[in-house]
């Protein structure tokens, strides 16, 4: 089954487009399924499950950090982590770059971008970015690397909206790219779009979809 869902999502994938298979809340066996399907990039939101699955899944897994990640559990994910989508504070940065230190590694990070109606969600509001990118704060963090953006959209069915919040971000993306990361290839990645709105997000220019549902059905919150 899981096999067959994930297919049929990388059957509607662009080339270019990255899938990141979504497996919080699942069972190391779901993510043993889709291993053994070929999958080999997980994202999980939640830093305890991730490392008991870390633990027991092949070294090749590609780990990428989804979630709202607080900055006293940054330091046991900083030794492995291949990509943290949801860099979404300053504050949380400086974490990032101080963990990386330590471990010896340079940690590739998106900057999350908040667009999105709800008053919950995380991120940097567009303003807040551009501020932020001016102090060139970040070009002393050594031990990060900022490959891209990060964004959610509204949990709603209105799709011109959420199309609408991805246009925003693409275009902030390129905003960003030419005035701070032009001399930078690897500042290249838009991650947009989850099982309910990939496609659009897709349309939008995202290059690294995060689908769960689709590929391991409904999650069971304990
Ligand atoms: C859970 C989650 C997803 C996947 O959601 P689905 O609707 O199951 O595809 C994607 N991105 C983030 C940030 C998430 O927390």
């Amino acid at each position: 089954m899981i096999a067959e869902n994930l297919q049929k999502v990388r059957d509607t994938l662009k080339p270019n487009v990255q899938l990141v298979a979504v497996s919080k809340f699942h069972p190391v066996e779901a993510l043993q399924e889709a291993y053994a399907a070929g999958q080999r990039v997980f994202g999980e939101s939640h830093v305890q499950e991730l490392m008991g699955k870390q633990a027991v899944m092949p070294s090749d897994v590609e780990w990428h950090f989804i979630g709202h990640l607080q900055t006293n559990k940054v330091k046991y994910i900083a030794p492995f982590i291949s990509l943290i989508h949801s860099a979404d504070s300053v504050k949380l940065l400086k974490e990032i770059d101080k963990q990386g230190q330590k471990c010896g590694r340079v940690v590739d990070v998106l900057l999350q971008i908040h667009v999105a109606q709800e008053e919950t969600k995380f991120g940097f509001t567009p303003d807040e970015l551009l501020d932020w990118l001016a102090t060139e704060e970040w070009k002393a963090m050594g031990h990060i690397r900022i490959v891209g953006l990060m964004a959610m959209g509204t949990n709603t069915n209105d799709e011109t909206q959420i199309a609408r919040e991805f246009e925003t971000v693409r275009q902030l993306f390129h905003t960003v790219k030419e005035s701070h990361f032009a001399d930078q290839p690897p500042f290249r990645e838009l991650s947009m779009g989850m099982s309910g709105d990939y496609l659009i997000a897709q349309e939008r220019g995202s290059t690294m979809v995060r689908v769960g549902s689709l590929i391991f059905g409904e999650r069971i919150y304990q």
